[in-house]
């Protein structure tokens, strides 16, 4: 049975809700999540910490850009697609060419300038 953009299925004369929600739609409210811990308090932060220095490449930006000139990217260390947390301690300072250059591989299956 389906009630809105819900499933239900019939348990001992009551309505329960059946299937969970299609993967593309849990994969969206996690980027969503993911994007909500990323404040910009939490961003300025992570930038500091980093010492403005790209994790990966260990070149020097701005507080405001990478090194070259580009806007920090804010990168999951652990892709979320590949299940990594949304925690702040998943996400690492990143110039925008590396963060690009590694996609949604681990750390492990990634190697900058490879
Ligand atoms: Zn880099």
């Amino acid at each position: 049975m389906r009630k809105g953009s819900m499933w239900f299925k019939r348990v001992n004369g009551t309505f329960v809700l059946d299937a969970p929600a299609p993967p593309a739609v849990r994969e969206k409210t996690r980027r969503e999540q993911a994007r909500a811990v990323l404040t910009d308090a939490a961003r300025t932060q992570i930038k500091l910490k980093a010492e403005e220095i790209c994790t990966y490449c260990r070149r020097q930006g701005t507080f405001w850009e990478d090194a070259d000139g580009e806007p920090w990217h804010m990168d999951h260390v652990i892709p979320l697609e590949r299940g990594g947390s949304i925690g702040l301690d998943n996400v690492a300072l990143s110039c925008r060419a590396c963060n690009m250059d590694k996609g949604n591989q681990t750390p492990s299956e990634w190697r900058p300038g490879v």
